[in-house]
Protein backbone atom coordinates (compact mmCIF):
# COMPACT_ATOMS: atom_id res chain seq x y z
CA UNK A 1 0.00 0.00 0.00
CA UNK A 2 1.15 3.78 -0.74
CA UNK A 3 1.16 5.44 2.59
CA UNK A 4 1.51 8.78 3.34
CA UNK A 5 2.60 9.84 6.94
CA UNK A 6 2.26 13.83 7.57
CA UNK A 7 3.89 14.05 11.22
CA UNK A 8 6.33 16.65 12.04
CA UNK A 9 8.19 14.63 15.12
CA UNK A 10 11.43 14.06 12.84
CA UNK A 11 11.98 10.25 14.61
CA UNK A 12 8.60 9.02 14.34
CA UNK A 13 7.91 9.96 11.02
CA UNK A 14 11.46 8.38 9.70
CA UNK A 15 10.73 5.73 12.20
CA UNK A 16 7.36 4.58 10.26
CA UNK A 17 8.54 5.32 7.38
CA UNK A 18 11.22 2.95 7.72
CA UNK A 19 9.04 -0.03 9.36
CA UNK A 20 6.48 0.28 6.36
CA UNK A 21 9.17 0.68 3.67
CA UNK A 22 10.56 -2.88 5.17
CA UNK A 23 7.38 -4.48 4.27
CA UNK A 24 7.48 -3.30 0.63
CA UNK A 25 4.94 -0.37 1.06
CA UNK A 26 5.35 2.49 -0.20
CA UNK A 27 5.80 5.77 2.12
CA UNK A 28 6.05 9.19 1.86
CA UNK A 29 6.63 11.62 4.52
CA UNK A 30 5.79 15.17 5.06
CA UNK A 31 6.88 17.30 7.60
CA UNK A 32 4.78 20.29 7.77
CA UNK A 33 0.78 21.01 7.62
CA UNK A 34 0.56 22.18 4.19
CA UNK A 35 3.05 20.31 2.30
CA UNK A 36 1.06 17.14 3.61
CA UNK A 37 -2.37 18.76 2.14
CA UNK A 38 -0.57 19.14 -0.91
CA UNK A 39 0.74 16.04 -1.60
CA UNK A 40 -2.27 14.12 0.12
CA UNK A 41 -4.04 16.72 -2.92
CA UNK A 42 -1.64 15.89 -5.92
CA UNK A 43 -0.35 12.07 -5.35
CA UNK A 44 -2.58 9.11 -5.11
CA UNK A 45 -2.11 7.35 -1.61
CA UNK A 46 -4.21 4.44 -0.25
CA UNK A 47 -4.02 5.72 2.97
CA UNK A 48 -2.70 8.88 5.17
CA UNK A 49 -1.57 9.02 8.64
CA UNK A 50 -1.67 12.45 10.21
CA UNK A 51 -1.11 14.04 13.38
CA UNK A 52 -2.98 17.33 14.45
CA UNK A 53 -0.16 19.42 16.22
CA UNK A 54 1.83 20.10 12.79
CA UNK A 55 3.39 23.77 11.73
CA UNK A 56 1.00 25.14 9.14
CA UNK A 57 -2.10 23.79 8.83
CA UNK A 58 -3.09 21.37 11.93
CA UNK A 59 -4.19 17.39 11.25
CA UNK A 60 -8.32 18.93 11.29
CA UNK A 61 -7.77 21.89 8.53
CA UNK A 62 -5.91 18.91 6.55
CA UNK A 63 -9.16 16.73 6.88
CA UNK A 64 -11.47 19.32 6.47
CA UNK A 65 -10.05 20.58 3.21
CA UNK A 66 -9.06 17.12 1.84
CA UNK A 67 -12.93 16.10 2.27
CA UNK A 68 -14.47 19.78 0.91
CA UNK A 69 -12.19 19.04 -2.29
CA UNK A 70 -13.55 15.85 -2.43
CA UNK A 71 -10.30 13.83 -2.05
CA UNK A 72 -11.73 10.68 0.15
CA UNK A 73 -8.42 8.85 0.93
CA UNK A 74 -9.15 7.14 3.96
CA UNK A 75 -7.30 8.88 7.26
CA UNK A 76 -5.82 7.60 10.38
CA UNK A 77 -5.38 10.65 12.53
CA UNK A 78 -2.76 10.29 15.79
CA UNK A 79 -4.61 12.07 18.90
CA UNK A 80 -2.72 12.69 21.94
CA UNK A 81 -4.14 11.08 25.20
CA UNK A 82 -3.96 14.12 27.14
CA UNK A 83 -4.42 16.51 24.44
CA UNK A 84 -6.71 19.39 23.93
CA UNK A 85 -8.24 17.59 21.56
CA UNK A 86 -9.95 14.48 21.22
CA UNK A 87 -11.20 11.47 19.20
CA UNK A 88 -14.67 12.74 18.54
CA UNK A 89 -13.12 16.19 17.08
CA UNK A 90 -10.73 14.12 14.39
CA UNK A 91 -14.00 12.47 13.43
CA UNK A 92 -16.16 15.32 12.84
CA UNK A 93 -12.90 16.69 10.83
CA UNK A 94 -13.79 13.79 8.42
CA UNK A 95 -10.88 11.41 9.82
CA UNK A 96 -11.94 7.63 9.44
CA UNK A 97 -10.11 6.31 12.34
CA UNK A 98 -7.87 7.70 15.10
CA UNK A 99 -4.75 6.24 17.39
CA UNK A 100 -3.76 7.81 20.25
CA UNK A 101 -0.31 8.25 21.00
CA UNK A 102 1.57 6.14 21.95
CA UNK A 103 0.76 3.15 20.11
CA UNK A 104 2.31 -0.04 18.78
CA UNK A 105 3.87 -0.28 15.07
CA UNK A 106 1.54 -3.53 14.99
CA UNK A 107 -1.57 -1.95 15.69
CA UNK A 108 -1.26 0.90 13.49
CA UNK A 109 -0.48 -1.50 10.68
CA UNK A 110 -3.88 -2.90 11.40
CA UNK A 111 -5.46 -0.30 11.45
CA UNK A 112 -4.08 0.95 8.46
CA UNK A 113 -4.88 -2.25 6.76
CA UNK A 114 -8.56 -2.26 7.98
CA UNK A 115 -8.49 1.24 6.03
CA UNK A 116 -6.93 0.28 3.05
CA UNK A 117 -9.58 -2.42 2.56
CA UNK A 118 -12.32 -0.35 3.03
CA UNK A 119 -11.94 2.39 1.32
CA UNK A 120 -13.45 5.85 3.04
CA UNK A 121 -16.52 6.82 0.82
CA UNK A 122 -18.87 5.06 2.46
CA UNK A 123 -19.73 2.96 5.56
CA UNK A 124 -18.92 -1.18 6.18
CA UNK A 125 -18.00 -2.72 9.01
CA UNK A 126 -14.29 -3.32 8.66
CA UNK A 127 -13.40 -0.56 11.34
CA UNK A 128 -14.42 0.92 14.77
CA UNK A 129 -15.74 3.86 12.65
CA UNK A 130 -19.18 3.85 10.60
CA UNK A 131 -19.20 7.12 8.84
CA UNK A 132 -22.66 7.45 6.38
CA UNK A 133 -22.19 11.32 4.89
CA UNK A 134 -22.18 13.34 8.05
CA UNK A 135 -23.67 10.49 10.40
CA UNK A 136 -21.07 9.19 12.43
CA UNK A 137 -20.74 6.27 14.53
CA UNK A 138 -17.67 5.28 16.74
CA UNK A 139 -18.57 1.77 18.11
CA UNK A 140 -15.37 1.90 20.03
CA UNK A 141 -16.47 5.31 22.01
CA UNK A 142 -20.19 4.21 21.72
CA UNK A 143 -20.78 7.55 20.18
CA UNK A 144 -23.22 8.73 17.53
CA UNK A 145 -22.52 12.50 15.80
CA UNK A 146 -24.23 13.91 13.13
CA UNK A 147 -22.91 17.24 11.26
CA UNK A 148 -20.97 17.60 14.71
CA UNK A 149 -23.66 17.03 17.21
CA UNK A 150 -23.65 14.54 19.39
CA UNK A 151 -27.01 12.26 19.26
CA UNK A 152 -27.51 10.23 22.49
CA UNK A 153 -28.57 6.95 21.68
CA UNK A 154 -29.84 3.86 23.70
CA UNK A 155 -27.61 0.76 23.51
CA UNK A 156 -30.34 -1.08 21.41
CA UNK A 157 -30.74 2.24 18.85
CA UNK A 158 -27.24 2.21 19.11
CA UNK A 159 -26.37 -1.71 17.79
CA UNK A 160 -29.53 -0.81 15.31
CA UNK A 161 -28.00 2.14 13.38
CA UNK A 162 -24.96 0.28 13.53
CA UNK A 163 -26.43 -2.61 11.48
CA UNK A 164 -28.12 -0.11 9.29
CA UNK A 165 -24.55 1.95 8.80
CA UNK A 166 -22.60 -1.70 7.89
CA UNK A 167 -25.44 -2.31 5.09
CA UNK A 168 -24.95 1.04 3.66
CA UNK A 169 -27.48 1.09 0.97
CA UNK A 170 -27.95 -2.40 0.61
CA UNK A 171 -31.78 -3.29 2.24
CA UNK A 172 -32.00 -5.18 5.56
CA UNK A 173 -34.87 -7.39 6.45
CA UNK A 174 -36.69 -6.87 9.62
CA UNK A 175 -35.84 -10.62 10.25
CA UNK A 176 -32.23 -9.82 9.95
CA UNK A 177 -32.26 -6.93 12.38
CA UNK A 178 -34.47 -8.70 14.54
CA UNK A 179 -31.72 -11.58 14.56
CA UNK A 180 -28.53 -9.12 14.78
CA UNK A 181 -29.95 -6.80 16.63
CA UNK A 182 -32.43 -8.56 19.36
CA UNK A 183 -30.50 -12.09 18.73
CA UNK A 184 -31.71 -15.30 17.54
CA UNK A 185 -33.60 -16.44 20.87
CA UNK A 186 -35.88 -13.12 20.61
CA UNK A 187 -39.56 -14.24 20.46
CA UNK A 188 -41.43 -11.09 21.11
CA UNK A 189 -43.07 -9.20 18.68
CA UNK A 190 -41.42 -8.28 16.12
CA UNK A 191 -42.95 -5.21 15.21
CA UNK A 192 -40.19 -3.38 17.62
CA UNK A 193 -37.96 -3.04 14.54
CA UNK A 194 -40.81 -0.60 13.31
CA UNK A 195 -41.27 0.95 17.17
CA UNK A 196 -36.86 1.43 16.88
CA UNK A 197 -36.58 2.71 13.51
CA UNK A 198 -39.35 5.60 14.69
CA UNK A 199 -36.64 6.22 17.71
CA UNK A 200 -33.76 6.32 15.63
CA UNK A 201 -35.40 8.29 12.76
CA UNK A 202 -36.84 11.12 15.83
CA UNK A 203 -32.84 11.11 16.87
CA UNK A 204 -30.67 11.14 14.08
CA UNK A 205 -32.93 12.44 10.73
CA UNK A 206 -35.75 14.75 12.09
CA UNK A 207 -33.82 17.02 14.18
CA UNK A 208 -31.23 17.20 11.20
CA UNK A 209 -34.11 17.72 8.54
CA UNK A 210 -32.81 14.56 6.93
CA UNK A 211 -34.16 11.61 6.23
CA UNK A 212 -31.39 9.01 5.68
CA UNK A 213 -33.58 5.72 6.91
CA UNK A 214 -35.32 4.50 4.71
CA UNK A 215 -38.47 1.99 4.43
CA UNK A 216 -38.13 -0.39 1.30
CA UNK A 217 -41.75 -1.42 1.23
CA UNK A 218 -41.79 -5.42 1.66
CA UNK A 219 -38.16 -5.77 2.08
CA UNK A 220 -37.20 -3.81 5.13
CA UNK A 221 -34.92 -1.12 5.32
CA UNK A 222 -31.81 1.04 3.88
CA UNK A 223 -29.92 4.20 3.95
CA UNK A 224 -30.54 6.50 1.53
CA UNK A 225 -27.27 7.43 -0.45
CA UNK A 226 -25.38 10.27 0.63
CA UNK A 227 -25.93 13.50 -1.00
CA UNK A 228 -22.96 15.54 -2.60
CA UNK A 229 -23.43 17.48 0.79
CA UNK A 230 -23.56 15.17 2.86
CA1 LIG B 1 3.07 17.00 16.14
Amino acid sequence: MRVLLIEDEYHMREALCRGLREEGNEAVGAATGSEGLRLARDEGFDVIVCDILLPGLNGFQICRRLREQGVWTPILMLTAKDGEWDQAEALDAGADDYLTKPFSYVVLKAHLRALVRRGAKSATAAGDVLRWGDLVLDRRAHRCSRSGRDVDLSHREFDLLAELMASGARAVSKAELLERVWGPTFNGDPNIVEVYMGYLRRKVDAPFGRRTIETVRGVGYRLAEVDAGG
